[in-house]
């Protein structure tokens, strides 16, 4: 009795060695795994992260434009209106419209501000610089190339001459249509020789009437329907500092007001930059 007794616990005492044994076997075996796992994806992360940097050196080194050093925020772009996320920046304009002079730059047709006229972009005052003209459009809304694109530039108040200067680009399309008042006011002021300016005198020259002579267009909605993107001047130095705003609205112009800036500055686009995963938002 006793002896089968003892036969037995060593026996269940065996059985639980083999199953104990075998549980550690087990679990070191998934350990080991786990490990190796653990170890596979932070090399992979490692080789990820190696391959995103040099991807990204690559494409500085590659892809940028010879004897400029830009990054991978460039403009314009084509901006994906459903891709786009819905924004939340503050705008506010304390706009005073004065427009002094009318160059003709030769690649450009341009418009100088008087000082004074100011936009407040989230708690940023930006002042009105100029205004030019892009002929075909260099920024696309869903792939579509409308044929002229208006710059009102503007720069940030109160920086130091050691800072590089932050912009504010409001960007108007145009669509061919009916003409339009704003342009009519300038257009026979240009100068049909280049890099020859004219004076002109307050009152002469209205950007208001971009819209407010179109009963079509309701100036406030006009202004507060944009998309907005962080990117960077079209022309060279090509420098990424610039807030561009990018208005909703489609102005009109005549397909003859068009056809004569063109005339003037010629074909001035800069073509679409790849976007590089930046959000465009809008409101
Ligand atoms: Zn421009």
């Amino acid at each position: 009795m006793n002896s089968s007794i003892r036969f037995t616990f060593v026996s269940i005492s065996k059985k639980a060695t083999v199953i104990l044994s075998a549980i550690f076997v087990v679990f070191i075996l998934i350990g080991c795994d786990y490990n190796k796992e653990l170890l596979k994806s932070s090399q992979h992360e490692q080789l990820n992260n190696k391959h995103e940097t040099e991807a990204h050196h690559k494409k500085e080194v590659f892809y940028s434009l010879p004897g400029l050093k830009h990054g991978l925020m460039q403009s314009p772009i084509n901006i994906l209106s459903d891709q786009s996320e819905q924004g939340k920046h503050n705008v506010t304009f304390n706009f005073k419209d004065e427009i002094n002079n009318v160059q003709n730059l030769g690649h450009t047709v341009q418009l100088d501000f008087e000082p004074g006229s100011t936009v407040n972009v989230d708690g940023k005052t930006f002042e009105f610089k100029q205004i030019h003209f892009h002929t075909p459009a260099e920024h696309l809304i869903d792939g579509i190339t409308y044929p002229m694109e208006m710059h009102v530039v503007n720069t940030l108040v109160g920086q130091t001459e050691e800072e590089a200067t932050e912009y504010l680009v409001l960007s108007f399309l145009f669509k061919m249509g009916k003409e339009n008042k704003f342009i009519d006011e300038f257009i026979r002021l240009i100068p049909g020789v280049k890099d020859e300016s004219e004076d002109v005198s307050t009152g002469t020259v209205n950007l208001r009437k971009l819209i407010d002579n179109n009963p079509d267009y309701n100036r406030e909605k006009v202004l507060n329907s944009y998309f907005s993107y962080k990117g960077s001047l079209t022309t060279s130095p090509y420098t990424e500092s610039v807030n561009w705003f990018v208005m909703n609205t489609i102005i009109d112009a005549s397909p003859e007001q068009i056809q004569q800036i063109n005339k003037i500055q010629g074909d001035n686009a800069r073509r679409i930059q790849a976007q590089y995963g930046r959000p465009v938002s809008n409101k």
